[in-house]
């Protein structure tokens, strides 16, 4: 069990009684932020302390500022090119974003953060270093080409914080984040955020942490379990038009899907059928991922439709509805692309597109997510077409290539016509009918 459950009996200590100062708290209450969430509550007091903590919540439930509050009040001043605070982050949406979110914290004590990316000139990060900058949030990529360029040094480093470290440790930064923080001083006080703590994390954590604290969150099943989850039976070649109708029904809406070309695919059939949409995958330039964001943000675009790894971390408020155009690979992967919506106590959907040819993977990932789940139309799986040896087992291992090939993604046709009507007529048959019945059926 965590030290802390989401939605335990224990009072929610307020920002003040955790010992946050002031101004930090009249920063928060302008953004209508007056009530630590549970990771806030569980770890600030202990990093305002001065420990290391090391701290486990999943997607959604309030990290970044568990570690920008702490960094905020431990912050002095820096000289130009010697930064005091440090944060690491995955990607360059999440840095641009955890800066955003630090900024009016430490302006309000008169300090400054910037974001370090690739993907853009050297100019303006190097501009901004040299005039001094108190709190760097980078990318482990960029900071080492501008360690090696010498436009800065992170020998006055005092606060480290290691966000998204699973992440990292998934999108292979870890070597570059140790060689970054054996440049840093080791009396430096270490923050590590994780969705999850095991693995090459782990040893991140024993090597890199001094007695570190550990406070974990469990995913808050009552968020998730708040929104509305539907499994919805649809001919790959229908999803598109099927996911328009759903936008049309719920309203913004982020699309996931697991490739780049299927980003830009469905944003496009998306955008023929009436539905703005734009994409956001690796391959975009920084400016393209930058104006698709924005573009959501400000209602100009009904969808987003997004890679995994693109939209990890992102904030997005006020997202109506995820749709999962392509099958998460794991039960994880739901969990974490389904956070984007249903946050901080709203409600929101949650649909995911089964194919005849994902009714296996889809029936898998029901028996591991532990949800009531609505289905809409007929998701028996169905029998297996090939020898065994060929085709995994549904109860096979979760990110096992039994959901990788079934996406329907290389044949335009499933291989059997079709037992089931289209989407658009089965829909609505009796929400909650047998929402265990894909799940049991040989
Ligand atoms: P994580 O990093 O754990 O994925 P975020 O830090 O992105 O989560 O927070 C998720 C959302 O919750 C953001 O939109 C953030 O503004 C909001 N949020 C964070 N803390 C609070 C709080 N104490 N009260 C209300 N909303 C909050
Ligand atoms: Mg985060």
């Amino acid at each position: 069990m965590s030290s802390l459950l989401a939605g335990s009996h224990a009072p929610t200590p307020t920002f003040d009684a955790l010992g946050v100062l002031p101004e930090l708290v009249d920063a928060l209450a302008r953004r209508d932020i007056s009530t630590p969430l549970p990771i806030q509550a569980a770890t600030i007091a202990d990093a305002l302390a001065g420990r290391d903590v090391c701290g486990k919540a999943p997607t959604g439930s309030g990290k970044t500022l568990a570690f920008a509050i702490p960094l905020a009040s431990a912050m002095r001043r820096s000289e130009p090119r010697r930064p005091r605070g440090l944060v690491l982050a995955p990607t360059r949406e999440l840095a641009a974003q955890i800066a955003e979110e630090l900024s009016p914290l430490l302006a309000a004590r008169k300090m400054r953060a910037h974001p370090f990316y690739g993907g853009v000139g050297f100019g303006g990060q190097q501009h901004a270093l040299r005039k001094g900058i108190d709190v760097a949030v980078a990318c482990p990529g960029r900071l080492e080409d501008l360690l090696e360029r010498g436009e800065l040094r992170l020998d006055q480093v005092e606060v480290v914080v290691v966000d998204e470290a699973d992440r990292m440790a998934d999108m292979g930064f870890l070597p570059a984040v140790r060689r970054i923080l054996d440049k840093t001083v080791n009396r430096r006080q270490t923050l590590l955020f994780s969705a999850t703590l095991d693995g090459e994390v782990d040893v991140l954590v024993r090597n890199y942490q001094h007695d570190p604290v550990r406070h974990e969150v469990e995913v808050d099943q009552d968020a998730l379990a708040r929104a509305t989850h539907r499994f919805h039976a649809v001919d790959a070649a229908d999803r598109a038009a099927l996911c328009a109708e759903l936008i049309g029904g719920t309203g913004a809406s982020v699309v996931f899907v697991r490739t780049k070309h299927g980003a830009e695919r469905v944003a496009k059939q998306l955008d023929r059928v009436g539905v703005r949409a734009a994409a956001i995958h690796g391959d975009r330039s920084q400016a393209q991922r930058e104006r698709a964001l924005s573009a959501f943000r400000d209602g100009k675009v009904q969808a987003l439709v997004a890679t995994d790894v693109a939209a990890r971390g992102i904030h997005v408020d006020d997202v109506a509805c995820v749709i999962h155009f392509d099958l998460p690979e794991d039960s994880k992967t739901y969990v974490h692309r389904s956070g984007r919506t249903a946050r901080a106590g709203a409600s929101g959907t949650v649909i995911a597109l089964v194919t005849p040819e994902t009714r296996r993977a889809a029936a898998s990932l029901q028996r591991s997510l532990s949800l009531d789940i609505e289905h809409v139309g007929d998701l028996a799986p169905l029998p297996a077409e090939r020898p065994a040896a060929r085709r995994p087992r549904p109860g096979g291992r979760p990110g096992s290539s039994s959901v990788a090939e079934g996406d329907g993604r290389r044949r335009n046709r499933p291989a059997r016509p079709p037992q089931h009507k289209t989407a658009a007529a089965t829909r609505r048959q009796g929400p909650r009918a047998g929402s265990r019945g894909g799940a049991t059926s040989r």
